[in-house]
């Protein structure tokens, strides 16, 4: 066995950041990751550098989630293999990244992303940090000792050992897996601001993995949040979507607002998270996002941004009305200006906030339930986007459950039926003056201001 692979269980010279120069080796008999748990292609390219001379492990989510008997997402191998090494041992590599140098290796959808043993940098390496003590560059390589630094925390941090399918750590993950804490390696001022999207990072495991995240870890973040005002856009948009699409948006939402964070990423919203309707609107947003993720159901960023906005959007188009523009207009205007003033902050793909303008112009439309109006709404593209966040509206108290009920209703039906539902004269337009017998509760929504 390589000499840097100690058998015996030992843990000495533990440095002041709490990174010990030895690893712990926790052997095959003491953990229970077990290969049949690893998919094929990651284990094919484990054993090939393996075979081949290099040191190949598991590492990060992988061997943290294998720990808590969870399926991971994806299987990532780091090695000391340089990427131009692993690219040669694979036919289906492509080298990808200039900050970061990566081998990514195709096994039909899949990919198994291969890093390089990393070295550390701090102090010692000032050129690669920016003056707020951002990584810059990211490319030189090191041994598994110095890699671990450049993990964030201590339970993405551990190694499974393909020589001998024992874990290695450094920093003490193993234990805090099994204490479901999550512990930031390292000084933690310096790791946020090297990183600071490692703050969302902690809240995403911590609402994830139901992990507890210590106090100073939490005053760390109450005090270093705006950071992530420095961060570009498109990347904090990435982020956000692994918040709020892995099934546990709601949670994260609440640890986002327990952490000061939001405001950051959406200081529109928050504005009015206030009032009750709105919180409870977002919050029934994000559960039926979990709902939908936990079912395998398709899911896109347009619903829960046009969700996050809404009360905004509203709240403008309102006032652009009493200014005296015409309803559709006001709205349009409104979108447009919510719209760039959040992409300043989490950057929204153009086919996003196409649909989210669709969802949000949809919704005075549902009031029609006859004619050729009605048609195009049941027919629109974006209807069933748009008729989900209608009911989630009244299901808040934002508007009446009507409309809701009218169009469920409507979808029960064959298209032939609803042709004929559409077009009978007692569905007939809704006026002020004419609104149907089983509306008992008040219209408080923006169709009202047409
Ligand atoms: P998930 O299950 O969501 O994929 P993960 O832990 O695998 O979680 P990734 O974003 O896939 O997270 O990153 C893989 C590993 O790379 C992490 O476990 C961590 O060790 C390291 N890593 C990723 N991003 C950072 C970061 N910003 N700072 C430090 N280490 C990071
Ligand atoms: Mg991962």
């Amino acid at each position: 066995m390589m000499k840097w692979f100690k058998s015996k269980r030992q843990k000495k010279g533990i440095s002041n950041d709490g990174v010990s120069t030895d690893p712990v080796i926790i052997t095959r008999s003491e953990h229970g990751v077990s290969r049949k748990n690893i998919d094929e292609p990651a284990l094919k390219v484990l054993y090939r550098l393996h075979k081949s001379g290099y040191q190949a492990c598991l590492v990060g989510g992988a061997v943290r989630d294998l720990l808590l008997g969870r399926h991971p997402k994806d299987f990532d191998v780091a090695t000391d293999a340089t990427p131009e090494q692993v690219s040669k041992l694979f036919r289906n590599c492509r080298l990808i990244g200039r900050r970061f140098r990566l081998a990514h290796i195709h096994f039909g959808r899949h990919i198994i992303e291969v890093a390089t043993f990393r070295a550390p940098h701090g102090e010692l390496h000032e050129e690669h940090h920016d003056e707020s003590g951002r990584v810059l560059r990211d490319n030189v390589y090191g041994e598994i000792h110095d890699d671990v630094w450049r993990r964030d925390f201590t339970a993405n941090a551990l190694y499974y050992n393909i020589a001998d399918f024992s874990i290695i750590d450094y920093v003490g993950g193993f234990e805090d897996i099994a204490n479901k804490r999550l512990r930031l390696i390292g000084d933690q001022e310096t790791r946020y601001r090297e990183d600071p999207v490692r703050m969302l990072r902690a809240i995403r495991f911590a609402s994830k993995l139901d992990f507890s995240i210590d106090d100073s870890c939490k005053q760390a973040i109450l005090e270093m949040g705006s950071l992530l005002g420095d961060i570009p856009s498109s990347r904090l948009f990435e982020e956000v979507l692994k918040l709020f699409h892995s099934g546990h948006a709601e949670e994260s939402f609440y640890t986002l607002q327990e952490y000061d964070l939001l405001k950051y990423l959406f200081p529109d919203a928050v504005k009015e998270l206030h009032d009750k309707t709105t919180s409870e609107f977002i919050r029934l947003a994000m559960q039926s996002t979990d709902d939908r993720v936990k079912l395998d159901k398709p899911v896109t960023p347009a619903f829960l941004f046009a969700a996050l906005l809404w009360a905004p959007v509203r709240k403008q188009t309102e006032a652009n009305v009493e200014a005296g523009m015409h309803y559709a207009v006001a709205l349009q205007k409104a979108a447009t200006k919510l719209v760039s003033s959040q992409v300043q902050h989490v950057s929204i793909p153009k086919r996003f906030t196409t649909t989210m303008r669709d969802i949000w112009a949809l919704q005075s439309r549902f009031r029609n339930h006859s004619g050729r109006r009605a048609y195009s709404v049941l027919h629109h593209p974006k209807f069933r986007a748009a008729y989900d966040f209608l009911c989630l509206r009244a299901n808040a108290g934002e508007t009446d459950l009507d409309d809701c009920r009218w169009w469920t209703e409507l979808q029960e039906h064959n298209p032939e039926q609803q042709n004929k539902i559409i077009s009978a004269p007692k569905h007939g337009p809704r006026t002020r003056s004419n609104k149907p017998k089983h509306s008992n509760k008040p219209k408080r929504d923006e169709g009202g201001n047409r």
